[in-house]
C-alpha cells in the first residue's frame, strides 16, 4: 500500500477554522499601512540564489544552512526566498524607482522558506508581513515605523504583551572599529567560549552577542560596549529616535546585545518580544541597512524597515484570548426553501437582497432537503436568521422569518420589505 499523501513537514495547511483570524490579522495590518502612506509591493517567491548570498551575506544562518535551494531545467540555481527585504530591493532597482532620491514606501505580504527544526512559532514555510523605505535617512522614518507597530499592537489588544528592544549598530565605519576591539576581547577569551562562538568570532563576530550559551553570555559582560564606539552621527540618530518614542509615550529597553541575525544593518535596530510565546519571542523585527541597497549594485540609498511573523502573532492572539468574538461567525442569514418552484424563487429573491445589501453573509441552501434537515443546516451555519420559503409564502410573496438565536417568534415578511428588516437586524461589520 502507497503512503498517505502529506504535506511537507513545516509547511502547513491553514484551515477553514483559522483563516477568519489570519484575515482580520492581515486586513488590520494592511489598512494600517494604508493610513499611513504605505504602498503594496509583490514580488515572485522564488529568485536566483545569487541575490540572498548577495544581500544576506555568506556566513549567515539563512544562507549557510536554511536556504532552500535547487537547480531549475535550465541549470539556474533558484532559491525560495527565504525572507523579503532582497527580492524587495531587487525590484526597486530592477524598475529604477529609488533613482534621484525618490521616496518608497512599500510592503508586502507572502510565505518565506527556512530549513529551520520545525517547532510551535518556527516553522519553514512562515509568512511575514514586511515593509521597506528607501531614500529617508533621518530618525523620523525609524520612529514611524515603531510608532505604526505600537499603534497595530493597540488594536489588536497586545500591547501589554509586547516590550521594545533598540540598539545602535552605528555606521560600518564605527561598526568596523567595534567589530575589532569586540574580537581582540573574544580572542583573548578564545578557550573559554563555545564552539558555535569560536567559528562565529572569525567569520561574522558580532553574532557573538546573540549566543544562548551561558558560559558565553558570562564572559560577554566584560566585552566591549558598541554604545562607546558609535559615531557622533550614529549618537545623534539614535538620540533622535529616542526623543520620538518618548514624545509619543512608546517605552522601549536599550539591549546592547541586540544585532540582528542578518549582516546589513547599521544603526537602528528594534526587536518586539514577548514572553508568551516560549522560546519563538520575537514578533517583528526590523532596522536600518543604510548600505545594502550599494552593496547589491545601486547608488548609496538609505533603507530601514522591519517583518513581523504572521504565525507568531495569530498565536499571541490566540494564547491571549484576543480573537474577536464576531469572527466566530461566518453567515447571518440561511435562505431555507422546499420544492422545486420555491427553489427558483429563493434564488431569485436572494440575489435581489445581495444586491440591496451587499455585504449581507448570505447562504441559500443547496442540495434541497426536508424541513428538518434544512433546519438543521441553518443553525449548524452559525446564522442569526433563517429564511424560509415553501408553497404558501411563494403563494403570498413573503418568506418566514425565523430567529435561530432566541430573539423572538418566526414572523412573515414581504419579499419587497425583506432587504429593509434585514437591515435592521443584522449588524454588518
Ligand atoms: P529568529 O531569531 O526567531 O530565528 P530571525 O531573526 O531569523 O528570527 P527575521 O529574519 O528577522 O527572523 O524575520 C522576522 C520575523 O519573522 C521574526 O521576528 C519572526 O516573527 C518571523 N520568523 C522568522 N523565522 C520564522 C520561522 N521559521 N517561523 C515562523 N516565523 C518566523
Ligand atoms: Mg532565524
Amino acid at each position: 500500500m502507497s503512503k498517505p499523501l502529506q504535506a511537507i513537514r513545516g509547511m502547513n495547511d491553514i484551515l477553514p477554522e483559522q483563516t477568519p483570524l489570519w484575515r482580520y490579522f492581515e486586513g488590520t495590518v494592511a489598512r494600517l499601512l494604508d493610513n499611513y502612506g504605505y504602498r503594496q509591493i509583490r514580488m515572485p517567491i522564488v529568485e536566483f540564489t545569487e541575490l540572498f548570498k548577495r544581500s544576506i551575506g555568506e556566513v549567515t544562518d539563512i544562507v549557510e544552512k536554511e536556504m532552500y535551494t535547487f537547480d531549475d531545467r535550465n541549470g539556474d540555481s533558484l532559491t525560495l526566498r527565504p525572507e523579503g527585504t532582497a527580492a524587495c530591493v531587487r525590484a526597486v532597482l530592477e524598475h529604477g524607482i529609488t533613482g534621484g532620491g525618490q521616496v518608497q514606501k512599500l510592503w508586502y505580504v507572502g510565505p518565506m522558506f527556512r530549513h529551520e527544526r520545525p517547532q510551535k512559532g518556527r516553522y519553514r514555510q512562515f509568512h511575514q508581513i514586511g515593509l521597506e523605505v528607501f531614500n529617508l535617512e533621518g530618525p523620523d522614518i525609524d520612529a514611524e515605523l515603531i510608532v505604526m507597530t505600537w499603534r497595530l499592537w493597540g488594536e489588536l489588544g497586545l500591547r501589554d504583551a509586547v516590550k521594545l528592544e533598540l540598539n545602535s549598530l552605528g555606521t560600518s565605519e564605527s561598526r568596523g572599529r567595534y567589530r575589532e576591539a569586540l574580537v581582540e576581547f573574544l580572542s583573548a577569551h578564545v578557550d573559554k567560549l563555545d564552539e558555535d562562538s569560536q567559528r562565529r568570532m572569525k567569520t561574522n563576530p558580532l553574532r557573538v552577542l546573540d549566543t544562548k550559551n551561558p558560559e558565553t553570555q558570562a564572559i560577554l559582560v566584560d566585552a566591549p560596549k558598541m554604545a562607546d564606539y558609535l559615531d557622533d552621527e550614529s549618537r545623534a540618530h539614535f538620540e533622535g529616535l529616542k526623543a520620538r518614542l518618548d514624545a509619543v509615550g512608546i517605552p522601549y529597553v536599550i539591549n546592547p546585545k541586540l544585532v540582528r541575525g542578518l549582516d546589513y544593518y547599521s544603526k537602528t535596530v528594534f526587536e518586539w518580544v514577548t514572553d508568551k510565546l516560549g522560546a519563538q519571542g520575537t514578533v517583528c523585527a526590523g532596522g536600518r541597512y543604510d548600505g545594502l541597497v550599494e552593496q547589491m549594485g545601486g547608488k548609496p540609498t538609505p533603507g530601514v524597515g522591519f517583518a513581523m511573523g504572521i504565525e507568531r502573532l495569530v498565536l499571541m492572539l490566540e494564547a491571549l484570548d484576543k480573537v474577536p468574538e464576531e469572527l466566530s461567525r461566518q453567515v447571518d442569514v440561511y435562505l431555507c426553501a422546499f420544492g422545486e418552484a420555491a427553489e427558483l424563487a429563493a434564488l431569485s429573491l436572494s440575489e435581489r437582497i445581495r444586491d440591496q445589501l451587499p455585504n449581507l453573509r448570505l447562504q441559500i441552501n443547496a442540495g434541497a432537503g426536508s424541513f428538518k434537515s434544512q433546519f438543521k443546516k441553518a443553525d449548524k451555519s452559525g446564522a442569526l436568521y433563517a429564511l424560509i420559503l415553501g408553497d404558501d409564502e411563494l403563494a403570498q410573496q413573503v418568506v418566514g422569518f425565523k430567529p435561530l438565536r432566541g430573539q423572538g417568534e418566526q414572523q412573515s415578511i414581504a419579499w419587497d420589505a425583506l432587504a429593509a428588516h434585514l437591515a435592521t437586524c443584522v449588524v454588518q461589520g
